[in-house]
């Protein structure tokens, strides 16, 4: 009620709610460590080329908007994003992401635990960017073995895919298989109760 004879635009339970956040986890507007991921080729980030990027959760961008956002650490003239919506105030990180000459297929360095550790479970998803079954395109919510981990597989990047908790949960049930095969790109191979094999390949 203070707020709102004080002026505050937000109805009733609007401001009950914030004023919740903002007392559980003591962060006004109860919001920290946002991360913004956009993954674009050094030739984009820094040769002005016109390969577009993309933002996972949302898609394709274009070049230059990508270069925009990544420069939005930089000073204000040079930002279209600085300014009132505060974006001037974020940190910047850059995390190189190597591939291979010719095939275009992400590497990484394997790990002997069973959970994926937090790098590895951002490079999936970066590199799968949707949940990898084919003809889904949900968000990532699980990073899945593909062949399982108590039949011996790796918790490695060959053998790990990102899958919504949907697909992931099904995969799961009997009948269902699935396995990483040779390819210019990472390729699942995952066969359903019929008999039908499928094959998802990593984006580009
Ligand atoms: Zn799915």
């Amino acid at each position: 009620d203070t707020a709102r004879a004080a002026g505050d635009d937000r109805s009733r339970g609007q401001v009950m709610a914030d004023t919740l956040i903002e007392r559980l986890t003591g962060t006004p507007g109860g919001i920290t460590g946002v991360q913004i991921q956009l993954v674009m080729t050094d030739r984009t980030l820094l040769r002005a080329d016109a390969e577009p990027a993309r933002l996972p959760g949302y898609g394709t961008i274009p070049a230059e908007p990508a270069r925009a956002i990544a420069l939005a650490g930089g000073p204000a003239a040079a930002n279209p994003l600085a300014g009132p919506s505060g974006m001037e105030e974020l940190d910047l990180w850059v995390r190189r992401l190597y591939t291979v000459p010719g095939s275009g297929e992400l590497v990484a360095m394997d790990s002997t635990a069973r959970l994926f550790p937090a790098g590895l479970k951002r490079f999936l998803q970066v590199r799968d960017d949707t949940c990898r079954t084919p003809y889904c395109d949900a968000p990532i919510r699980h990073h899945d073995h593909i062949t399982a981990w108590h039949t011996g597989g790796p918790t490695s990047v060959n053998n790990g895919q990102g899958l919504c908790e949907a697909c992931n949960h099904t995969k799961e049930t009997p009948g269902w298989t699935a396995q990483t095969i040779q390819g210019q790109r990472h390729i699942v191979a995952t066969t359903t109760p019929t008999g039908h094999t499928y094959h998802s390949t990593a984006p580009p």
